[in-house]
């Protein structure tokens, strides 16, 4: 799609690089506007952005957000942080200074440019929920000593900064609570859980359910995420959210482990793990808010987005 000068705009995405962004840049470049992607490579991969390396609208710039960034932008997608908990629990505390840091650096950009500017928050805010579905008016059960608390806590932190700078300075903010999302460019060795049962089916590895496998997670289908990351992005500078984006199909990882053998058609075994400390034991969001507001709901089912799934990861992964 080709745009005129007037709405064309320059959009940085930090964390472009990793799974969710580079979908996001695709749809943007799609839509005809200039994309500045920064990241630092520690989760992401050059491979997500490779079909975009001769196109003059894409640009990448290797970049740590915790470090202070000056460049002319439009609006601010702020994705950079790992997401799955093995990376995040890798160097927590790099972690809570890349959600904590990472947030002051692209909101002091965003206050200079005077532009809009998205966080990527998380479901996680929401700890191990005493709630369910989870509402964005909850606010939470998280261990704040916990191992999942450098990305629990920096999310959290972030959100504070985001409504501070947005009282304080004026910044034109969003936030996106993000509930699991999963699809094609999920990195093999990504460790969470639908491109681990992938990965193990396909190489006819066992399935590790970890626990009783009878704790549950939403699942969300990536491109409709990046639909509900635009719609809000595009809402009215009124509307600042908090506000949950997810699928509200709630499922065990039993359910998940079935679901992901019967479309493989693996014989892969089921094994029992132990199960990681302050894991969530249920998750499902309340999207009501997000329907009402930005006209938004998920169209892609389990039994689809996973098909769409495996077909990407036997391209990619040894059988
Ligand atoms: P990902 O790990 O694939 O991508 C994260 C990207 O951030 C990677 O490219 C990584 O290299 C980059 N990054 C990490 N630290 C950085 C730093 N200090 N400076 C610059 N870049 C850095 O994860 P994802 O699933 O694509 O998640 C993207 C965002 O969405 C994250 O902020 C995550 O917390 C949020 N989110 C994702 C999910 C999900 O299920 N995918 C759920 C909730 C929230
Ligand atoms: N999980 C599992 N086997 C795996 C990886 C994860 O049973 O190989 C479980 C994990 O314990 C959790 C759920 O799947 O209950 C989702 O885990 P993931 O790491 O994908 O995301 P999060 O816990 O952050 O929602």
């Amino acid at each position: 799609m080709t745009r005129q000068y007037q709405s064309r705009k320059r959009i940085l995405v930090t964390g472009g690089a990793g799974f969710v962004g580079s979908h996001l840049i695709d749809r943007l470049i799609g839509q005809g506007h200039d994309v500045l992607c920064a990241d630092n490579l520690f989760t992401g991969s050059r491979q997500n952005l490779e079909h975009l390396r001769h196109n003059p609208q894409f640009e990448f710039m290797r970049h740590d957000v915790t470090l202070p960034l000056m460049v002319q932008v439009d609006e601010i997608y702020n994705l950079a942080c790992p997401a799955s908990p093995v990376h995040y629990q890798h160097d927590p505390i790099q972690t809570t200074k890349t959600s904590v840091y990472g947030a002051i650096n692209m909101l002091d950009l965003a206050v200079r440019m005077r532009c809009k500017i998205l966080q990527a928050s998380t479901s996680e805010v929401y700890g191990d929920p005493a709630v369910h579905p989870q509402v964005e008016t909850y606010w939470g059960n998280v261990n704040p000593i916990g191992p999942r608390a450098c990305y629990d806590e920096g999310k959290r932190v972030a959100e504070t900064l985001f409504f501070d700078y947005h009282r304080q300075s004026g910044a034109r903010i969003k936030v996106a609570r993000i509930f699991n999302t999963y699809g094609p460019r999920m990195h093999p060795r990504d460790g969470r859980v639908v491109s681990n049962f992938v990965v193990q089916a396909l190489r006819g590895e066992s399935i590790t359910l970890f626990g009783t496998g009878l704790q549950t997670r939403s699942f969300c289908y990536v491109d409709d995420l990046v639909e509900g990351l635009v719609k809000l992005m595009e809402s009215a500078d009124e509307f600042t959210g908090p506000v949950n984006l997810g699928n509200p199909n709630e499922f065990t990882m039993r359910e998940l482990a079935d679901a992901v053998l019967r479309q493989t058609g693996s014989k892969s075994e089921r094994v029992f793990m132990p199960l990681p400390a302050d894991d969530p034991k249920q998750r499902k969001p309340d999207i009501s808010l997000a329907q009402e507001v930005l006209g938004w709901t998920p169209t892609i089912e389990l039994d689809q987005g996973l098909g769409e799934t495996i077909a990407y990861f036997r391209s990619v992964v040894d059988a």
